[in-house]
C-alpha cells in the first residue's frame, strides 16, 4: 500500500551501529565491513547479514568510543540506507523494510533529503537554473530558487583578509561573476612557511607575516580541527567541508566524528584554493595591507592600501570599490582602532582568557584508554591520539560571600586541545606575548596541549579601568604584555607547572615544553587578576577528578592564552551582512565577532558572499 511505498522513497539514516575496534578494516575509512553490515542488519531485523547487498549502505559519520565503562572500544557509525537499492537487488528484505519503524536517535527515515554538492557545484546549479538549497543551522533555507542574472556591470568588490572567511566569501562571490580582489596583509603561504620557519628557528618576528597574518589566515598554521558547534549536519557546514575535499581535503573529513587536517594538509589545499580563485578572476594581492576605509557621506567608496614594500617609503594607494567585505580576523588591532576613528560601532563582547597546558601525549593516552594507550602508535594505528574536553562551572553558592571576589558564576573550559601537537607563538608584536596551538596531520608529536580559559566579562575590563568599545582588546593587551616581561623576552614564554600554580609557588625546575623558542619558570599565579587566577586553579583540581593524573609536574602551564575569540563585535545587519554604522561595509567572520574556528569562519563568509551577491543581483531567490 501507500504508506509501505512512502518506505521505500527518501533514506533511512541508522545511528549507533557499533563495530569493536579488532574488526574495524581500520585505514579504508568509508568501507561497509562484515562487522558493520552484520550491526545494519540487526538494526533492520534481517536474518542473513550476507544477503544485504553493501551498496545500498553509505557511513556519513563514524567516531572512535573508548570511554571507560564500555566492555571494549568501538567505533560507532552512522549509515545512510537508500531503501530503493534494497528494493532493485533483494526482494526478500521489503518485508523488513516495511517493518521499519523509525525511532528517535536509533532509526530515522528522511523523506527530503537533499544531498548537497560544494559550493561551486551548488552556484553553478544556481546559473543552469536547477534549483538550489543550502539550509542553515536551524534547517531553515537560506537559499532556495535560484536564479542566474547575467548583469551588464560587474560589481567591484574587495575582500579583506584571507583567512577561512575572506576566502570562502571570496569564493561565492567570484562564482557568481564578481569582480572580486582579495586584499592580504600577509604572504602566499610558501613565503609565509620560511617567515614562520625564520620565526621559529632564529626569532625573526615578521609583522605581518606570521602563525596569525598570511595566506588562510589564523587557521593555516594550525591543528586544522574541523569540529564546529554550529549544526555539523547543515547544508551550509557541509557545503564547506565538500568544498574543502574539492581543494584536496581527504573526504575522511565529511564522515569522521572529529574531523582533524593538520598543517600539512592545509597548505597544499590553500595553493588549490588560490589558484581555483584565479582561474575564476580573482586579483589577490599579498603583502598589502588595508589601512583606511575611503569613505564619504556614510558610504564605503573603497581602501587605501600600502604594500609590503612601499611601506618603506610610506606611500599609500586609494583603490575603488563598489562593497568592502572586511574578514580580517582578531589580531588586527590596527583595524578595530580605524573602524573606531571613522565613528563606527563596536560593541565590546565577552570572551575567554587563560594558560595553555600542556602534557605528554602518553599520559593523556593513558588517561582516557588505559591499557590500549599502547596501541595509539602516534597516530599509524587504528586507535587516534586521544584528547580531551573538559568544562567546569563555579557556580554562586559555592562561592558567593567565601573571597566576593568575581571568582563566581565563571565558566572554565579546555578549548583548541591539540593532541600530539606543539605550542606555538600568536604574537604579532615582539612586546605581546601570547600562545596557541598546532599540529600535523598525524598528530605524532611527544605532547598534547590545550588552552585553559576563563569567561571575562565588561566588569572584569572595567575592574582594570579599561573602558569603551577597545577595553576588551586592552585587557588583552594587559595580559599579553606581562606574559612577554614574565618570559623575560626574546619570545621566551613563561611557564609553570601544574601543581606549583596550584601551590602559588616559582617552580623549581620545569619539564621540557614542545614550544621550540624556549620557556622560563614565572609565577604565572600573578599574572591574572585573583578571580581568573582561582577560577583556574579550582577548575584545575574539578578537572583531575574527572581525568586522575590531569595535574602533575609534567603537566605545565604556558602564558598567555588571550586570543581565544574576538573581544568585539562589529553590528551589522542580519540579512543583508551590511555594517549598521557604514554602508558598503560587510564586516565577517570571527574578528568582526560572528565566529570562532575554520568552519564557523568559512561558513560565515560563504553566507556574506550570498547576501552581498543578491545585493548586486548577480541572482535572485531566497535568502
Ligand atoms: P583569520 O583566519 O584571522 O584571517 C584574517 C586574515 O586577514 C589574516 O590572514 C590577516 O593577515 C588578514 N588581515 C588582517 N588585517 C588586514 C589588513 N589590514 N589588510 C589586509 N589583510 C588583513 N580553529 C579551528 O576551528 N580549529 C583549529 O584547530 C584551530 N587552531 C588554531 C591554531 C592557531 C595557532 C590559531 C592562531 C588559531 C586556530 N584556530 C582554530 C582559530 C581559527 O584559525 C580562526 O577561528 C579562523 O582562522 C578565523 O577565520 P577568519 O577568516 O575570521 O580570520
Amino acid at each position: 500500500d501507500s504508506k509501505d511505498k512512502d518506505k521505500f522513497e527518501g533514506t533511512w539514516r541508522l545511528f549507533k551501529l557499533a563495530v569493536p575496534l579488532d574488526q574495524d578494516p581500520g585505514k579504508d575509512f568509508l568501507v561497509i565491513s562484515d562487522a558493520l553490515l552484520q550491526e545494519i542488519a540487526k538494526a533492520l531485523k534481517f536474518p542473513v547479514a550476507s544477503l544485504l547487498p553493501r551498496e545500498a549502505f553509505t557511513i556519513v559519520r563514524k567516531s572512535f568510543d573508548a570511554r571507560k565503562k564500555l566492555k571494549e572500544p568501538k567505533f560507532v557509525h552512522t549509515v545512510d540506507m537508500d531503501a530503493k537499492k534494497l528494493l532493485s537487488l533483494e526482494p526478500r528484505t521489503w518485508d523488513f523494510i516495511s517493518r521499519l519503524e523509525p525511532k528517535v536517535g536509533l532509526v530515522e527515515h528522511v523523506l527530503d533529503r537533499r544531498d548537497f554538492g560544494d559550493l561551486m557545484s551548488i552556484i553553478r546549479d544556481c546559473k543552469e537554473n536547477k534549483e538550489s538549497v543550502v539550509k542553515g543551522e536551524n534547517g531553515h533555507s537560506i537559499l532556495s530558487g535560484l536564479h542566474h542574472i547575467q548583469t551588464a556591470k560587474k560589481p567591484k568588490i574587495a575582500v579583506v583578509g584571507s583567512g577561512p572567511s575572506g576566502l570562502f566569501a571570496s569564493l561565492v562571490l567570484a562564482e557568481f561573476g564578481a569582480d572580486v580582489t582579495l586584499i592580504e596583509r600577509g604572504q602566499a603561504v610558501e613565503k609565509r612557511g620560511r617567515d614562520i620557519g625564520a620565526l621559529v628557528v632564529r626569532r625573526i618576528l615578521e609583522l605581518e607575516s606570521n602563525f596569525c597574518f598570511g595566506e588562510g589566515g589564523a587557521g593555516t598554521w594550525s591543528d586544522g580541527k574541523l569540529v564546529t558547534r554550529i549544526g555539523r549536519n547543515s547544508g551550509s557546514v557541509l557545503a564547506v567541508m565538500r568544498s574543502l575535499v574539492e581543494f584536496g581535503a581527504p573526504k575522511q573529513i565529511l564522515i569522521d566524528g572529529k574531523p582533524h587536517l593538520g598543517t600539512d594538509r592545509l597548505v597544499p589545499l590553500l595553493r588549490n584554493f588560490r589558484q581555483h580563485l584565479q582561474e575564476l578572476g580573482v586579483t589577490i594581492k599579498f603583502g598589502t595591507r588595508v589601512d583606511d576605509l575611503v569613505i564619504n557621506d556614510g558610504h564605503v567608496l573603497g581602501v587605501t592600501v600600502s604594500e609590503s614594500s612601499d611601506r618603506l617609503r610610506s606611500s599609500s594607494q586609494k583603490m575603488e570599490y563598489d562593497a568592502v567585505v572586511l574578514a580580517v580576523g582578531h589580531s588586527a588591532r590596527d583595524i578595530y582602532e580605524m573602524l573606531l576613528s571613522h565613528n563606527l560601532d563596536l560593541v565590546p563582547k565577552d570572551f575567554a582568557v587563560g594558560l595553555r597546558i600542556e602534557h605528554p601525549q602518553e599520559l593523556i593516552n593513558s588517561l582516557q584508554y588505559s591499557e590500549l594507550a599502547s596501541e595509539v602508535c602516534r597516530g599509524r594505528g587504528k586507535v587516534p591520539v586521544a584528547d580531551y574536553k573538559v568544562a567546569n562551572y563555579i557556580d554562586k553558592e559555592e562561592f558567593d560571600g567565601s573571597s566576593g571576589s568575581g571568582l563566581a558564576n565563571r565558566s572554565c573550559y579546555s578549548f583548541c586541545m591539540c593532541p600530539g601537537g606543539q605550542v606555538v607563538l600568536t604574537s604579532t608584536n615582539p612586546s605581546e606575548m601570547c600562545v596557541n596551538g598546532m599540529s600535523f596531520s598525524r598528530r605524532a608529536s611527544r605532547w598534547a596541549n590545550a588552552a585553559l580559559v576563563v569567561t571575562v566579562t565588561k566588569k572584569d575590563f572595567e575592574a582594570l579601568n579599561y573602558h569603551g568599545p577597545l577595553a576588551g582588546v586592552e585587557f588583552q593587551r594587559e595580559f599579553e604584555r606581562k606574559a612577554a616581561i614574565m618570559g623575560g623576552g626574546n619570545f621566551t614564554v613563561p611557564v609553570q607547572t601544574a601543581t606549583d600554580f596550584l601551590e602559588n609557588k616559582l617552580s623549581a625546575s620545569v619539564p621540557p615544553s614542545s614550544y621550540r623558542l624556549g620557556v622560563k619558570a614565572a609565577n604565572l599565579h600573578q599574572l591574572f587578576p585573583t578571580p581568573i587566577t582561582e577560577a583556574l586553579q579550582h577548575s584545575l583540581l574539578s578537572f583531575d577528578k574527572e581525568l586522575p593524573g590531569f595535574i602533575s609536574n609534567e603537566a605545565l602551564l604556558h602564558g598567555v592564552e588571550t586570543r581565544t575569540s574576538s573581544p568585539i563585535q562589529i553590528p551589522r545587519d542580519v540579512d543583508s551582512y551590511e555594517s549598521t554604522s557604514l554602508k558598503g561595509l560587510y564586516p565577517v567572520g570571527e574578528g568582526a565577532g560572528y565566529a570562532g574556528g575554520i568552519i564557523s569562519a568559512a561558513v560565515d563568509g560563504m553566507h556574506a558572499g550570498f547576501a552581498l551577491a543578491k545585493r548586486f543581483g548577480l541572482f535572485h531567490g531566497d535568502l
